[in-house]
Protein backbone atom coordinates (compact mmCIF):
# COMPACT_ATOMS: atom_id res chain seq x y z
CA UNK A 1 0.00 0.00 0.00
CA UNK A 2 1.12 3.52 -0.58
CA UNK A 3 2.64 5.46 2.18
CA UNK A 4 1.65 8.86 1.43
CA UNK A 5 -1.37 10.72 3.03
CA UNK A 6 -4.18 9.04 0.52
CA UNK A 7 -6.61 12.40 0.86
CA UNK A 8 -4.95 15.46 1.00
CA UNK A 9 -5.52 17.59 4.35
CA UNK A 10 -7.93 20.13 2.41
CA UNK A 11 -9.71 17.41 -0.18
CA UNK A 12 -10.08 15.43 3.91
CA UNK A 13 -11.86 18.38 5.27
CA UNK A 14 -14.14 18.69 2.40
CA UNK A 15 -14.75 15.29 2.30
CA UNK A 16 -16.35 14.86 5.71
CA UNK A 17 -18.08 18.19 5.94
CA UNK A 18 -19.85 16.49 2.81
CA UNK A 19 -20.36 13.37 4.96
CA UNK A 20 -21.56 15.15 7.32
CA UNK A 21 -24.42 17.23 5.16
CA UNK A 22 -25.32 14.02 2.74
CA UNK A 23 -24.54 11.15 3.87
CA UNK A 24 -27.18 8.87 5.93
CA UNK A 25 -25.13 6.26 7.93
CA UNK A 26 -26.50 2.79 8.89
CA UNK A 27 -26.18 1.89 12.74
CA UNK A 28 -25.17 5.10 13.20
CA UNK A 29 -27.06 7.90 15.21
CA UNK A 30 -27.35 10.33 12.54
CA UNK A 31 -27.34 13.60 15.35
CA UNK A 32 -23.76 12.21 16.45
CA UNK A 33 -22.53 11.87 13.21
CA UNK A 34 -24.03 15.21 11.86
CA UNK A 35 -22.00 16.67 14.46
CA UNK A 36 -18.77 14.71 14.31
CA UNK A 37 -18.51 13.05 10.86
CA UNK A 38 -17.20 9.80 9.68
CA UNK A 39 -15.26 8.00 12.72
CA UNK A 40 -12.57 6.88 9.89
CA UNK A 41 -12.92 6.78 6.10
CA UNK A 42 -11.55 4.10 4.54
CA UNK A 43 -9.19 4.46 1.01
CA UNK A 44 -7.24 0.80 0.43
CA UNK A 45 -7.02 -2.46 1.66
CA UNK A 46 -4.34 -4.98 1.22
CA UNK A 47 -4.72 -8.39 3.04
CA UNK A 48 -5.76 -8.45 6.80
CA UNK A 49 -4.86 -4.37 6.40
CA UNK A 50 -6.97 -0.87 5.87
CA UNK A 51 -5.84 2.08 5.29
CA UNK A 52 -7.96 5.49 6.06
CA UNK A 53 -7.67 9.00 4.71
CA UNK A 54 -4.88 9.70 7.10
CA UNK A 55 -2.61 7.39 5.61
CA UNK A 56 -2.92 5.17 8.83
CA UNK A 57 -2.72 1.25 8.72
CA UNK A 58 -5.41 -0.61 10.61
CA UNK A 59 -5.96 -4.72 10.86
CA UNK A 60 -9.62 -5.42 9.97
CA UNK A 61 -9.97 -7.62 13.01
CA UNK A 62 -13.66 -8.35 11.93
CA UNK A 63 -13.20 -8.39 8.25
CA UNK A 64 -15.39 -5.33 8.04
CA UNK A 65 -18.87 -6.88 8.49
CA UNK A 66 -17.97 -10.55 8.51
CA UNK A 67 -18.12 -10.55 5.11
CA UNK A 68 -13.99 -9.59 3.32
CA UNK A 69 -13.00 -13.43 4.12
CA UNK A 70 -10.65 -13.26 1.24
CA UNK A 71 -9.15 -10.20 2.76
CA UNK A 72 -8.69 -6.84 1.04
CA UNK A 73 -6.88 -5.86 -2.38
CA UNK A 74 -6.94 -9.58 -3.93
CA UNK A 75 -5.99 -8.69 -7.58
CA UNK A 76 -7.44 -12.09 -8.91
CA UNK A 77 -11.30 -10.96 -7.88
CA UNK A 78 -10.81 -7.50 -8.88
CA UNK A 79 -9.38 -9.10 -12.21
CA UNK A 80 -12.69 -11.76 -12.24
CA UNK A 81 -15.13 -8.54 -12.31
CA UNK A 82 -13.09 -6.42 -14.56
CA UNK A 83 -13.45 -9.23 -17.17
CA UNK A 84 -16.92 -9.92 -16.77
CA UNK A 85 -18.03 -6.33 -16.29
CA UNK A 86 -16.16 -5.78 -19.29
CA UNK A 87 -17.79 -8.32 -21.58
CA UNK A 88 -21.45 -8.55 -19.87
CA UNK A 89 -22.41 -6.57 -16.59
CA UNK A 90 -25.34 -7.20 -16.21
CA UNK A 91 -28.45 -9.62 -17.59
CA UNK A 92 -32.15 -9.71 -16.37
CA UNK A 93 -32.66 -13.20 -14.98
CA UNK A 94 -36.25 -12.54 -14.94
CA UNK A 95 -38.84 -14.10 -17.10
CA UNK A 96 -36.39 -17.10 -18.35
CA UNK A 97 -33.67 -15.25 -19.24
CA UNK A 98 -30.22 -16.07 -18.20
CA UNK A 99 -26.01 -16.06 -17.82
CA UNK A 100 -23.43 -18.33 -17.41
CA UNK A 101 -21.80 -17.09 -14.16
CA UNK A 102 -25.04 -17.49 -12.47
CA UNK A 103 -25.66 -21.28 -13.60
CA UNK A 104 -22.12 -22.55 -12.88
CA UNK A 105 -21.90 -20.59 -9.35
CA UNK A 106 -25.15 -22.49 -8.87
CA UNK A 107 -24.06 -25.41 -10.15
CA UNK A 108 -20.71 -25.08 -7.72
CA UNK A 109 -22.35 -24.14 -4.93
CA UNK A 110 -25.21 -26.69 -4.93
CA UNK A 111 -22.24 -29.33 -5.27
CA UNK A 112 -20.42 -27.64 -2.15
CA UNK A 113 -23.82 -27.79 0.09
CA UNK A 114 -24.37 -30.09 2.58
CA UNK A 115 -27.41 -32.62 1.67
CA UNK A 116 -29.54 -32.29 -1.40
CA UNK A 117 -29.68 -28.53 -1.35
CA UNK A 118 -29.83 -28.71 -5.18
CA UNK A 119 -31.41 -25.52 -6.50
CA UNK A 120 -30.57 -22.00 -5.80
CA UNK A 121 -32.40 -18.52 -5.79
CA UNK A 122 -30.50 -15.44 -6.06
CA UNK A 123 -30.51 -12.37 -4.01
CA UNK A 124 -28.30 -9.33 -3.58
CA UNK A 125 -27.77 -9.42 0.42
CA UNK A 126 -28.22 -11.38 3.65
CA UNK A 127 -31.99 -9.75 4.46
CA UNK A 128 -32.86 -10.05 0.92
CA UNK A 129 -31.87 -13.83 1.01
CA UNK A 130 -33.98 -14.17 4.24
CA UNK A 131 -36.90 -12.68 3.44
CA UNK A 132 -36.65 -14.97 0.25
CA UNK A 133 -36.88 -18.03 2.24
CA UNK A 134 -39.80 -16.85 4.26
CA UNK A 135 -41.66 -16.78 1.15
CA UNK A 136 -40.32 -19.44 -0.65
CA UNK A 137 -41.41 -21.49 2.53
CA UNK A 138 -44.53 -20.27 2.75
CA UNK A 139 -44.91 -20.64 -1.34
CA UNK A 140 -43.75 -24.28 -0.47
CA UNK A 141 -46.75 -24.81 1.69
CA UNK A 142 -49.16 -23.36 0.01
CA UNK A 143 -48.45 -25.40 -2.81
CA UNK A 144 -48.58 -28.43 -0.53
CA UNK A 145 -52.17 -27.62 -0.17
CA UNK A 146 -51.19 -26.32 3.41
CA UNK A 147 -51.59 -21.88 3.21
CA UNK A 148 -52.21 -21.61 7.02
CA UNK A 149 -48.51 -22.44 7.80
CA UNK A 150 -46.86 -18.94 7.36
CA UNK A 151 -45.42 -18.26 10.86
CA UNK A 152 -41.85 -18.18 11.03
CA UNK A 153 -39.86 -19.05 14.63
CA UNK A 154 -36.48 -16.94 15.02
CA UNK A 155 -34.22 -17.51 18.37
CA UNK A 156 -33.61 -14.67 21.06
CA UNK A 157 -30.72 -12.47 19.92
CA UNK A 158 -30.79 -14.12 16.25
CA UNK A 159 -29.67 -11.28 13.92
CA UNK A 160 -31.45 -12.51 10.00
CA UNK A 161 -31.09 -8.76 8.84
CA UNK A 162 -33.09 -5.41 8.44
CA UNK A 163 -35.99 -5.61 5.58
CA UNK A 164 -39.10 -5.74 7.27
CA UNK A 165 -40.05 -9.40 7.49
CA UNK A 166 -35.79 -10.20 8.61
CA UNK A 167 -36.08 -7.36 10.94
CA UNK A 168 -38.75 -8.60 12.57
CA UNK A 169 -37.16 -12.17 12.71
CA UNK A 170 -34.23 -10.54 14.18
CA UNK A 171 -34.56 -10.99 17.69
CA UNK A 172 -32.24 -8.62 19.06
CA UNK A 173 -34.66 -5.10 20.82
CA UNK A 174 -32.47 -2.50 19.34
CA UNK A 175 -33.78 -3.16 16.04
CA UNK A 176 -37.04 -3.30 17.04
CA UNK A 177 -36.71 -0.17 18.71
CA UNK A 178 -36.04 1.31 15.09
CA UNK A 179 -39.42 2.72 13.23
CA UNK A 180 -41.10 -0.13 14.97
CA UNK A 181 -42.41 -1.69 11.67
CA UNK A 182 -42.55 -5.70 11.64
CA UNK A 183 -44.58 -8.44 9.52
CA UNK A 184 -47.03 -10.44 11.96
CA UNK A 185 -46.90 -14.07 12.27
CA UNK A 186 -43.21 -14.10 13.61
CA UNK A 187 -42.61 -15.72 17.49
CA UNK A 188 -38.66 -15.49 18.96
CA UNK A 189 -37.59 -19.11 20.88
CA UNK A 190 -35.09 -19.10 23.83
CA UNK A 191 -32.30 -19.82 22.51
CA UNK A 192 -30.13 -22.96 22.74
CA UNK A 193 -32.34 -25.15 24.81
CA UNK A 194 -31.50 -28.62 23.87
CA UNK A 195 -33.36 -30.88 26.61
CA UNK A 196 -36.71 -28.33 25.45
CA UNK A 197 -36.43 -29.41 22.58
CA UNK A 198 -36.29 -32.88 22.61
CA UNK A 199 -39.32 -32.55 24.65
CA UNK A 200 -38.13 -31.77 27.96
CA UNK A 201 -41.50 -30.35 29.38
CA UNK A 202 -40.09 -30.26 33.04
CA UNK A 203 -37.08 -28.17 32.20
CA UNK A 204 -37.78 -24.86 33.80
CA UNK A 205 -36.96 -22.76 30.70
CA UNK A 206 -39.26 -24.99 28.38
CA UNK A 207 -41.78 -22.03 28.24
CA UNK A 208 -40.91 -19.99 25.19
CA UNK A 209 -38.61 -22.88 23.69
CA UNK A 210 -38.84 -23.60 20.13
CA UNK A 211 -41.05 -26.88 20.85
CA UNK A 212 -43.31 -24.89 23.50
CA UNK A 213 -44.15 -22.46 20.32
CA UNK A 214 -45.20 -24.89 17.91
CA UNK A 215 -47.31 -26.48 20.76
CA UNK A 216 -49.02 -23.75 21.16
CA UNK A 217 -49.39 -22.06 18.27
CA UNK A 218 -50.09 -25.31 16.23
CA UNK A 219 -47.49 -27.08 14.11
CA UNK A 220 -50.13 -26.84 10.74
CA UNK A 221 -49.84 -23.04 11.47
CA UNK A 222 -45.80 -23.14 10.97
CA UNK A 223 -43.54 -22.66 7.90
CA UNK A 224 -40.38 -22.62 9.16
CA UNK A 225 -37.91 -22.38 11.77
CA UNK A 226 -34.87 -20.18 11.36
CA UNK A 227 -31.51 -20.47 13.25
CA UNK A 228 -27.98 -19.39 12.65
CA UNK A 229 -25.65 -21.96 13.58
CA UNK A 230 -23.41 -19.91 15.38
CA UNK A 231 -25.30 -16.48 16.12
CA UNK A 232 -23.29 -13.58 15.02
CA UNK A 233 -24.54 -10.04 15.52
CA UNK A 234 -26.11 -11.61 18.56
CA UNK A 235 -23.29 -11.94 20.51
CA UNK A 236 -21.03 -15.12 18.57
CA UNK A 237 -23.31 -17.45 20.57
CA UNK A 238 -21.94 -21.22 19.95
CA UNK A 239 -24.99 -23.45 20.12
CA UNK A 240 -24.39 -26.61 22.75
CA UNK A 241 -23.78 -30.00 21.27
CA UNK A 242 -26.80 -32.01 20.13
CA UNK A 243 -28.76 -28.31 19.43
CA UNK A 244 -29.05 -28.08 15.48
CA UNK A 245 -29.60 -32.14 15.84
CA UNK A 246 -32.38 -31.54 18.14
CA UNK A 247 -33.69 -28.44 16.28
CA UNK A 248 -33.56 -30.34 12.98
CA UNK A 249 -35.60 -33.30 14.93
CA UNK A 250 -37.85 -31.06 16.16
CA UNK A 251 -38.49 -29.33 12.34
CA UNK A 252 -38.96 -33.80 11.14
CA UNK A 253 -41.44 -34.41 13.93
CA UNK A 254 -43.34 -31.87 13.28
CA UNK A 255 -42.74 -30.83 9.48
CA UNK A 256 -41.72 -27.65 9.89
CA UNK A 257 -38.88 -26.50 7.45
CA UNK A 258 -35.55 -25.63 9.07
CA UNK A 259 -33.87 -22.76 7.79
CA UNK A 260 -30.10 -22.11 8.00
CA UNK A 261 -29.09 -18.51 8.21
CA UNK A 262 -25.78 -19.29 6.96
CA UNK A 263 -24.81 -15.18 6.23
CA UNK A 264 -21.98 -14.84 8.18
CA UNK A 265 -20.81 -19.07 9.13
CA UNK A 266 -21.10 -19.50 5.35
CA UNK A 267 -18.08 -19.98 3.17
CA UNK A 268 -15.19 -21.08 5.52
CA UNK A 269 -15.81 -18.60 8.04
CA UNK A 270 -16.36 -21.36 11.49
CA UNK A 271 -13.28 -23.92 9.97
CA UNK A 272 -15.73 -25.66 7.80
CA UNK A 273 -17.06 -24.57 4.21
CA UNK A 274 -20.26 -24.46 6.16
CA UNK A 275 -21.63 -23.34 9.71
CA UNK A 276 -23.78 -26.76 9.64
CA UNK A 277 -21.45 -28.85 8.80
CA UNK A 278 -19.85 -28.89 12.19
CA UNK A 279 -22.69 -30.76 13.16
CA UNK A 280 -24.59 -33.59 11.47
CA UNK A 281 -27.72 -31.12 10.19
CA UNK A 282 -29.15 -30.29 6.43
CA UNK A 283 -31.04 -27.74 6.57
CA UNK A 284 -34.43 -27.56 4.11
CA UNK A 285 -33.04 -24.06 2.79
CA UNK A 286 -29.86 -22.47 3.65
CA UNK A 287 -29.52 -18.95 2.67
CA UNK A 288 -26.52 -17.57 2.38
CA UNK A 289 -24.52 -13.93 1.61
CA UNK A 290 -21.28 -11.91 2.82
CA UNK A 291 -18.49 -14.59 2.27
CA UNK A 292 -19.80 -15.67 -0.75
CA UNK A 293 -17.89 -12.97 -2.29
CA UNK A 294 -15.89 -11.64 0.11
CA UNK A 295 -17.27 -8.56 -0.34
CA UNK A 296 -16.05 -7.58 -3.64
CA UNK A 297 -19.78 -7.57 -5.41
CA UNK A 298 -22.76 -7.85 -3.63
CA UNK A 299 -24.50 -11.11 -3.34
CA UNK A 300 -26.80 -13.43 -1.44
CA UNK A 301 -28.85 -16.85 -2.26
CA UNK A 302 -31.07 -19.24 -0.60
CA UNK A 303 -30.22 -22.75 -1.60
CA UNK A 304 -33.27 -24.92 -1.39
CA UNK A 305 -33.52 -28.83 -0.89
CA UNK A 306 -34.12 -31.33 -3.68
CA UNK A 307 -38.13 -31.50 -2.48
CA UNK A 308 -39.02 -28.25 -2.12
CA UNK A 309 -37.53 -27.80 -5.89
CA UNK A 310 -39.22 -30.30 -7.37
CA UNK A 311 -42.39 -29.23 -5.78
CA UNK A 312 -42.26 -25.74 -6.95
CA UNK A 313 -41.63 -27.20 -10.69
CA UNK A 314 -44.72 -29.40 -10.67
CA UNK A 315 -47.46 -26.34 -10.77
CA UNK A 316 -48.04 -23.70 -13.73
CA UNK A 317 -47.79 -21.04 -10.87
CA UNK A 318 -45.39 -18.23 -11.41
CA UNK A 319 -42.37 -17.19 -8.91
CA UNK A 320 -43.83 -13.63 -8.43
CA UNK A 321 -40.35 -12.56 -6.43
CA UNK A 322 -37.17 -11.54 -7.59
CA UNK A 323 -34.62 -8.64 -7.43
CA UNK A 324 -33.12 -6.60 -10.21
CA UNK A 325 -29.77 -8.17 -9.06
CA UNK A 326 -30.53 -11.76 -8.61
CA UNK A 327 -28.34 -13.67 -10.72
CA UNK A 328 -26.27 -10.79 -11.30
CA UNK A 329 -23.42 -11.98 -13.88
CA UNK A 330 -20.42 -9.97 -12.53
CA UNK A 331 -21.51 -10.32 -9.22
CA UNK A 332 -21.71 -14.64 -9.94
CA UNK A 333 -18.41 -14.51 -11.51
CA UNK A 334 -16.84 -13.02 -8.76
CA UNK A 335 -18.33 -15.24 -6.16
CA UNK A 336 -17.23 -17.83 -8.32
CA UNK A 337 -13.48 -17.06 -8.21
CA UNK A 338 -13.88 -16.04 -4.72
CA UNK A 339 -14.77 -20.23 -4.12
CA UNK A 340 -12.12 -21.28 -6.44
CA UNK A 341 -9.40 -19.35 -4.43
CA UNK A 342 -10.84 -20.78 -1.25
CA UNK A 343 -10.76 -24.44 -2.54
CA UNK A 344 -7.08 -24.09 -4.36
CA UNK A 345 -5.31 -21.78 -1.71
CA UNK A 346 -6.96 -24.75 1.29
CA UNK A 347 -8.03 -21.84 3.16
CA UNK A 348 -10.76 -23.41 5.35
CA UNK A 349 -7.58 -25.34 6.46
CA UNK A 350 -5.93 -22.09 7.62
CA UNK A 351 -8.77 -20.95 9.52
CA UNK A 352 -8.69 -24.19 11.22
CA UNK A 353 -5.05 -23.80 12.23
CA UNK A 354 -5.78 -20.03 13.12
CA UNK A 355 -8.75 -20.94 15.34
CA UNK A 356 -6.08 -22.95 17.41
CA UNK A 357 -3.78 -19.88 17.29
CA UNK A 358 -6.37 -17.69 18.99
CA UNK A 359 -7.91 -20.03 21.35
CA UNK A 360 -3.43 -20.11 22.44
CA UNK A 361 -4.10 -16.40 22.62
CA UNK A 362 -7.19 -16.41 24.33
CA UNK A 363 -5.40 -18.67 27.03
CA UNK A 364 -2.97 -15.96 27.13
CA UNK A 365 -5.26 -13.23 28.16
CA UNK A 366 -7.53 -15.31 30.34
CA UNK A 367 -3.91 -16.46 32.62
CA UNK A 368 -3.13 -12.55 32.43
CA UNK A 369 -6.67 -10.81 33.04
CA UNK A 370 -9.28 -11.03 35.59
CA UNK A 371 -12.06 -9.52 33.46
CA UNK A 372 -11.50 -11.97 30.67
CA UNK A 373 -13.70 -15.06 29.89
CA UNK A 374 -16.16 -16.87 27.90
CA UNK A 375 -13.46 -16.84 25.09
CA UNK A 376 -15.11 -19.07 22.41
CA UNK A 377 -14.02 -19.53 18.68
CA UNK A 378 -15.14 -21.19 16.02
CA UNK A 379 -12.99 -21.31 13.28
CA UNK A 380 -12.29 -17.32 12.81
CA UNK A 381 -15.80 -16.39 14.50
CA UNK A 382 -14.90 -15.51 17.58
CA UNK A 383 -15.36 -13.73 20.81
CA UNK A 384 -14.61 -13.14 24.77
CA UNK A 385 -16.57 -11.74 27.47
CA UNK A 386 -15.61 -9.05 30.07
CA UNK A 387 -16.61 -8.92 33.75
CA UNK A 388 -16.19 -7.00 36.90
CA UNK A 389 -15.66 -10.64 38.73
CA UNK A 390 -15.71 -13.13 36.10
CA UNK A 391 -16.26 -15.97 38.84
CA UNK A 392 -19.36 -14.74 40.05
CA UNK A 393 -20.43 -13.26 36.61
CA UNK A 394 -20.66 -9.84 38.03
CA UNK A 395 -20.85 -7.36 35.67
CA UNK A 396 -19.72 -4.00 35.61
CA UNK A 397 -21.58 -1.15 37.03
CA UNK A 398 -24.11 -0.03 34.11
CA UNK A 399 -22.43 3.26 33.72
CA UNK A 400 -19.38 1.26 32.27
CA UNK A 401 -19.62 -0.69 28.63
CA UNK A 402 -16.64 -2.73 29.27
CA UNK A 403 -16.78 -3.88 25.39
CA UNK A 404 -17.07 -0.38 23.84
CA UNK A 405 -14.01 0.85 25.74
CA UNK A 406 -11.59 -2.07 24.99
CA UNK A 407 -12.90 -2.44 21.29
CA UNK A 408 -12.25 2.02 21.79
CA UNK A 409 -8.62 0.88 23.00
CA UNK A 410 -7.56 -1.82 20.34
CA UNK A 411 -8.84 1.25 18.06
CA UNK A 412 -6.64 3.78 19.13
CA UNK A 413 -3.80 1.02 18.44
CA UNK A 414 -4.92 0.56 14.99
CA UNK A 415 -7.18 -2.47 15.50
CA UNK A 416 -10.70 -2.73 14.48
CA UNK A 417 -12.98 -4.81 16.43
CA UNK A 418 -16.93 -4.91 17.41
CA UNK A 419 -18.44 -4.73 20.82
CA UNK A 420 -21.63 -6.68 21.12
CA UNK A 421 -24.52 -6.88 24.42
CA UNK A 422 -24.80 -9.92 26.52
CA UNK A 423 -27.92 -9.97 28.75
CA UNK A 424 -25.82 -8.04 31.23
CA UNK A 425 -24.59 -5.08 29.29
CA UNK A 426 -21.93 -4.13 26.73
CA UNK A 427 -19.38 -6.70 27.30
CA UNK A 428 -18.91 -9.16 24.77
CA UNK A 429 -15.78 -8.21 22.20
CA UNK A 430 -15.85 -10.15 18.61
CA UNK A 431 -13.42 -11.07 16.75
CA UNK A 432 -13.66 -12.14 12.92
CA UNK A 433 -10.50 -11.04 10.88
CA UNK A 434 -10.08 -12.46 7.26
CA UNK A 435 -9.50 -16.60 6.60
CA UNK A 436 -6.50 -15.59 5.04
CA UNK A 437 -4.68 -14.33 8.34
CA UNK A 438 -1.46 -15.67 9.54
CA UNK A 439 0.17 -16.73 12.83
CA UNK A 440 2.35 -13.96 13.49
CA UNK A 441 -1.00 -11.60 12.70
CA UNK A 442 -2.92 -13.30 15.30
CA UNK A 443 -0.54 -12.81 17.72
CA UNK A 444 -0.10 -8.95 16.54
CA UNK A 445 -4.08 -9.03 17.45
CA UNK A 446 -3.77 -10.62 20.33
CA UNK A 447 -0.93 -8.17 21.68
CA UNK A 448 -3.58 -5.61 20.85
CA UNK A 449 -5.98 -6.91 22.75
CA UNK A 450 -3.84 -7.25 25.98
CA UNK A 451 -2.74 -4.09 26.20
CA UNK A 452 -6.06 -2.68 25.51
CA UNK A 453 -7.47 -4.61 28.59
CA UNK A 454 -4.72 -3.68 30.81
CA UNK A 455 -5.47 -0.28 30.21
CA UNK A 456 -9.58 -0.60 30.89
CA UNK A 457 -8.50 -3.02 33.80
CA UNK A 458 -6.21 -0.04 35.23
CA UNK A 459 -9.22 2.32 35.07
CA UNK A 460 -11.75 0.45 36.59
CA UNK A 461 -10.59 -2.37 38.69
N1 LIG B 1 -28.06 -12.84 8.58
C1 LIG B 1 -26.97 -12.76 9.34
C2 LIG B 1 -26.59 -13.93 10.20
C3 LIG B 1 -26.17 -11.61 9.33
O1 LIG B 1 -25.10 -11.53 10.11
C4 LIG B 1 -26.53 -10.54 8.48
C5 LIG B 1 -25.68 -9.28 8.39
N2 LIG B 1 -24.85 -9.01 9.42
C6 LIG B 1 -27.69 -10.66 7.72
C7 LIG B 1 -28.42 -11.83 7.78
C8 LIG B 1 -28.14 -9.53 6.84
O2 LIG B 1 -27.32 -9.44 5.73
P1 LIG B 1 -27.28 -8.11 4.85
O3 LIG B 1 -26.74 -7.03 5.74
O4 LIG B 1 -26.39 -8.47 3.71
O5 LIG B 1 -28.67 -7.82 4.40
Amino acid sequence: MTDQLSVSPTALVDLEELDKKHYLHPTTIPKIHAEQGPKLSFTEGNGIYVKDTKGDEYIDGLSMLWNVNLGHGNQELANTAKEQMTKLAFSSSFAGYSNEPAVRLAEKMTSMAPGDLNAVFYTSGGSESNDTAFKLSRFYWSMKGKPEKKKIISLKQGYHGVTIAAQTATAIPLFHQFSSSGISDVFHAKPHLTDCELGGRSHPDYEGSIRDIVEKEGADTIAAVIVEPVQGSGGVHMPPDGYLEAVRKLCDEFGILFIADEVICGFGRTGKMFGVDNWDVVPDLMCVAKGISSGYSQLGGVLIKQEIRDTLVQYDQVLAHGFTYSGHPTACAVALKNIEILERDEVVANVKSMEHELNAGFEYLKDKHPTVTKTRALGLLAGFELYKDRDEEIPFDSSILPSTEVVEECFNRKLILRPLASQVGRNIVAIAPPLIINKRQVEDMVAIIDDSISDFEKKHL
